[in-house]
């Protein structure tokens, strides 16, 4: 008896590897292509950093003609939820980070190299794992899990390394025929890789970001195939990436220390070993201290909280290739108007020790990405997101043709107004441009330098009487408020007004500031001539007399 008849009945049934080397052959790519997956398990939540690699990803993979696609690592069967695929697939899509390959539903998928989701991939992980006990190089472990946990206990209390290794590899020192005969009397197993490694050796790793890092050799017999028949993640890693033709594994740094097993791994079974790339996770500022973005604390650590939110696809990317590359920001400056898939990602310019993500800045982003849209765009984008999150807002933007005014006011110009910087704040953003919202509660009028009642009434009396007119142009109503001004006693200009204070009572801006206040309820609004075109007369006659009945006798 040897390890090739122990192979055999333990997997009587699974195919040779040829069968899969043939089957999923190298991948036809042009020269320095890059092949890449996200390979989350399905656990009914995606993290940030989720999206942050996956964008990462898709964007390496876009710039080199190579090929990234979306694997379902689900061996795991006790963290599923359902619909923890469609989640995943969902918030891709949302984001419009589009794989090339791999699931596309709960149970669909396209692509050469699937199943693209782990558990049904069994038989594969089987061949895999018969073909290294042929060679002796993986073994039926049978202890039970109270004496692994006996091991581990023996060994804390010595102070010593914890593991299944060396000498504390109790199974692995079984002759073959002990073996046979366990798993015939019907003993229950799984399946251990045998570590050819020594720690008191060491190995050194080029990591695409971190650098040269060194490491002592894995000498842990891990488990590879559990009970279940399915794989630990490190095995199927292994497996996986070598027949999905991975270039290039981009994976969150938690997994740097497991680089000396998975390049064992990948040795014995006489693979070619991937690019490894070890991304920093992103960090939050806690007062002071920087930790992790972290799921049970942060709303924002969630992918879903970005579209309740209504922060824009493109600027929450936006902002994550700000996180990537330090030098995206220099690059936006310098290109305002390009497209953000011409910026080129380097993957040796990721931060080592990870970034802080600061919602400011986000918002920040925000701003600039809407600011860009047009009217048009603006509508569709609020609607979409008020149809999910605020039937107000609906109501609110019904006339179409209305909003469109609305959202038009200082847009598609040079220097786009940066007011809105999420979805939700729509709202509040535009309700004063609606009559029936403007009424609707009582208004505190925040008028400034100008204060006294018979004088803002006076203001808000001369300019309807005698100034405003409709069809005026900018230009025209300017000046009339000027003029306005120059009757009440005001200075026309601001520097007039700087150089001889003494002869005015304020100067045109403080007339302004009281039209505004009057208006609209605020003391910063987009531009107060589009504002009153839109409104138009009655609405302004109405909303100044309001004002007029605020202030009181
Ligand atoms: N399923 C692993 C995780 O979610 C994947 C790590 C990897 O990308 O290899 O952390």
């Amino acid at each position: 008896m040897d390890y090739k008849d122990l192979a055999n009945l333990i997997f009587p049934e699974v195919r040779e590897i040829d069968y899969y080397e043939e089957k999923y052959p190298e991948r036809k790519l042009k020269e320095g292509a890059i092949v890449t997956r996200f390979a989350p398990s399905p656990t009914g939540f995606v993290h940030i950093g989720g999206l942050y690699q996956s964008l990462i990803a898709r964007k390496l993979t876009a710039q080199t003609d190579g090929v990234f696609f979306l694997r379902i690592e689900d061996t795991d069967q006790k963290r599923e939820v359902e619909n923890g695929i469609v989640g995943i697939v969902n918030a891709l899509n949302d984001f419009v980070v589009l794989p090339d390959e791999g699931m596309i539903s709960e149970t669909e998928e396209k692509g050469n190299y699937g199943p693209y989701k782990q558990s049904l991939r069994k038989e594969i992980y089987q061949a895999y794992a018969k073909h290294l006990m042929e060679q002796g190089k993986a073994y039926p472990c049978f202890c039970t899990a109270e004496e692994v946990e006996a091991i581990r206990t023996k060994q804390e209390n010595a102070k010593i390394r914890p593991g299944y290794y060396g000498v504390w590899a109790k199974c692995r020192n079984y002759t073959v025929e002990e073996m046979a005969e366990k798993v015939k009397n019907g003993e229950s197993y799984i399946i251990r890789f045998k570590s050819p490694g020594r720690e008191d050796k060491k190995i050194k790793h080029h990591d695409v970001i971190k650098g040269n890092v060194d490491f002592p050799e894995n000498d842990q017999d891990i488990v590879i195939i559990k009970a279940d028949g399915l794989p630990t993640y490190h095995f199927a890693h292994a497996i996986d990436d070598h027949l999905m033709r991975t270039t290039h594994v981009i994976r969150g740094d938690e997994w740097l220390s497991s680089v000396p097993l998975h390049l064992q791994l990948f040795h014995e079974l006489g693979f070619k070993a991937p690019k490894y790339a070890h991304i920093a996770p992103i960090m939050k500022n806690d007062n002071g201290n920087k930790r992790k973005l972290s799921k049970r604390k942060d709303a924002e650590a969630a992918v879903s909280y970005y579209e309740e939110e209504g922060i824009p696809e493109e600027a929450v990317k936006e902002y994550l290739l700000n996180i990537a590359n330090s030098n995206f920001e220099n690059w936006r400056r310098a290109n305002p108007d390009k497209g953000m898939d011409q910026f080129e990602l380097l993957l040796n310019k990721m931060s080592v020790s990870g970034a802080l993500f600061d919602m400011v800045k986000l918002l920040d982003v925000g701003k600039t990405v809407i600011s860009r849209m047009t009217a048009e765009k603006v509508y569709e984008e609020s609607m979409k997101w008020a149809s999910k999150h605020d039937k107000e807002l609906v109501e609110l933007l019904e006339d179409k043709e209305y909003a469109l005014k609305v959202f038009g006011i200082e847009r598609g110009n040079k220097k786009p107004r940066k007011d809105i910087s999420k979805w939700s704040e729509v709202k509040e953003n535009i309700d004063y441009m609606y009559d029936a919202k403007y009424f609707e509660r009582k208004k505190e009028y925040p008028y400034q330098v100008i204060q006294e009642k018979e004088e803002i009434k006076k203001i808000l009396t001369l300019y309807l009487e005698k100034y405003y007119d409709q069809s005026d142009d900018k230009q025209t109503w300017f000046d009339k408020i000027k003029e306005l001004a120059g009757e009440m006693g005001y200075a026309k200009e601001v520097k007039e007004f700087k150089a001889n204070p003494e002869q005015y009572k304020a100067h045109v801006g403080d007339v302004s500031t009281v039209l505004r206040v009057a208006l609209t309820a605020r003391t910063n609004t987009p531009d107060m001539y589009e504002i009153m075109q839109i409104l138009g007369k009655d609405t302004i006659t109405k909303r100044f007399e309001k004002a007029m009945e605020e202030l009181g006798k």
